[in-house]
């Protein structure tokens, strides 16, 4: 069915398939429908290429499927992760390979390949902000901040807290969001290209791995509560990180890069429903992992694969709309919900001082413990 448009404000565009949110999920969903045969509008608020707020840990289960789609990966040159550092509050660690490792790769370059290749793939990407999305008669109404469109179907992966879920009505979005990171590149000579290294803080933990381009990535997750007291990174670097003796030294010796790190707040990790007012809601949008896990990105990816699945055989077999997003449903609740649960154990533990420091002593007597976790928050490669 093309789209027509028709530049008067009495008039709308109608397309099938519109997509709220040029991330990952966003971005991958288009490729894939795009190659589908779909014609596909996706609308991102921000301009290309831009830094995130994330550990930048690609877990390498995405590879088939990337190379399915023909994001090319290996055209960023990524780093090779293989190993991970833990290490408690008191400095005490454990060194142990992962399961099946990541890409350490920086957001700058991982979402602009992703927004190239759907350019390639013909995805109309406009940069508007969707302001609501309105469910009326088997049809969306699209509001952004300069027009109004129609569409048949509407993916949400506008991330993990935007008005629009306010908009929608949405339950987390009432609860409580204590949480704040902080994102920040350094440069030092002296740190290993595979490794990913975890430190426990007061009130936190901190990722630090190498990108592409060889510069280190520093990023943390910390309570509202443990920040306010600081109220800025540098402070918090000194006063409450550098408690921790391996961040000490980091921090003593790497150089940063940006002037100033990149900062968010409000981050909740309530549960959210995977479809929402007939809004099948793909990565963050429909639920946000611990990032301990380093499996966000994934998921967000392998989310988008499915749902575009799931809208690709209800245009097939014209199956009812209730059907198709029962179906998204279940495959989602299938394949992540245990990611989720023991996701949420394992933040519990390394929040809690003398936890981490008990779970830190099991470990370091049966290292094969860790590994065997990791995998129960990651999937198996997405083919
Ligand atoms: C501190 C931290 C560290 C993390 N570390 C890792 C890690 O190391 N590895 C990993 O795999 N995952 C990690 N994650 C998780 C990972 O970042 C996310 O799961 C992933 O980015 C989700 O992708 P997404 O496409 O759903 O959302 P996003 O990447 O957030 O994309 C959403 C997009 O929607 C756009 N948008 C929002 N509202 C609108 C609107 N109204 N109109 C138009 N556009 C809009 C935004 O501008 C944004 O570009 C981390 C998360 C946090 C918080």
């Amino acid at each position: 069915m093309p789209g027509f448009f028709i530049p008067n404000k009495n008039w709308m565009r109608k397309d099938r398939i519109i997509i709220v949110g040029g991330g990952l999920a966003g971005l991958t969903a288009a490729i894939h429908l795009a190659q589908k045969g779909q014609k596909i509008i996706l609308f991102e608020k921000d301009t290309f290429p831009h830094h995130k707020v994330c550990g930048e840990y690609l877990s390498r289960e995405v590879k088939p499927y990337l190379d399915d789609l023909g994001v090319q990966l290996s055209k960023l040159q990524p780093k090779i992760i293989d190993k991970l550092l833990y290490s408690t509050l008191s400095g005490r660690s454990v060194h142990v390979d992962l399961p099946l490792g990541a890409f350490g790769i920086s957001r700058f370059a991982l979402d602009d390949l992703f927004y190239e290749t759907a350019k390639e793939n013909g995805v109309e990407v406009i940069q508007e902000k969707v302001l609501a999305i309105n469910y009326l008669e088997n049809h969306f109404k699209v509001i952004t901040s300069k027009e109004e469109y129609l569409a048949d179907f509407v993916l949400g992966s506008f991330g993990k807290r935007s008005l629009l879920d306010k908009n929608l009505g949405r339950k987390f979005f009432k609860e409580p969001a204590p949480w704040v990171a902080v994102k920040s590149h350094y440069r030092l000579k002296d740190f290993p290209e595979d490794l990913v290294a975890l430190h426990n803080f007061n009130g936190g933990y901190c990722g630090l791995s190498r990108t592409e381009s060889g510069d280190i990535n520093m990023c943390y997750l910390a309570t509202y509560e443990s920040f306010k007291q600081h109220k800025d990174p540098g402070k918090f670097n000194e006063k409450v990180l550098r408690k921790n003796p391996f961040l000490d030294s980091f921090l003593a010796e790497a150089c940063p890069v940006f002037e100033q790190p990149l900062t968010i707040a409000q981050i909740s990790f309530s549960k959210k429903e995977a479809v929402e007012d007939h809004v099948l809601m793909l990565g963050d949008a429909a639920g946000l992992i611990h990032p301990l896990c380093g499996n966000g990105m994934a998921i967000a990816i392998h989310s988008a694969k499915i749902a575009s699945e799931e809208i690709l055989k209800h245009i097939e077999k014209g199956s009812s709309r209730e059907k198709m997003e029962l179906a998204y449903r279940q495959r989602w609740k299938k394949t992540f919900s245990g990611r989720f649960t023991t996701a949420g154990w394992l933040q519990k533990i390394l929040l809690r001082e003398k936890l981490a420091e008990v779970s830190q002593t099991l470990i370091s007597g049966l290292p094969f413990l860790l590994p065997k976790l990791i995998k129960q928050t990651h999937g198996e490669p997405i083919e």
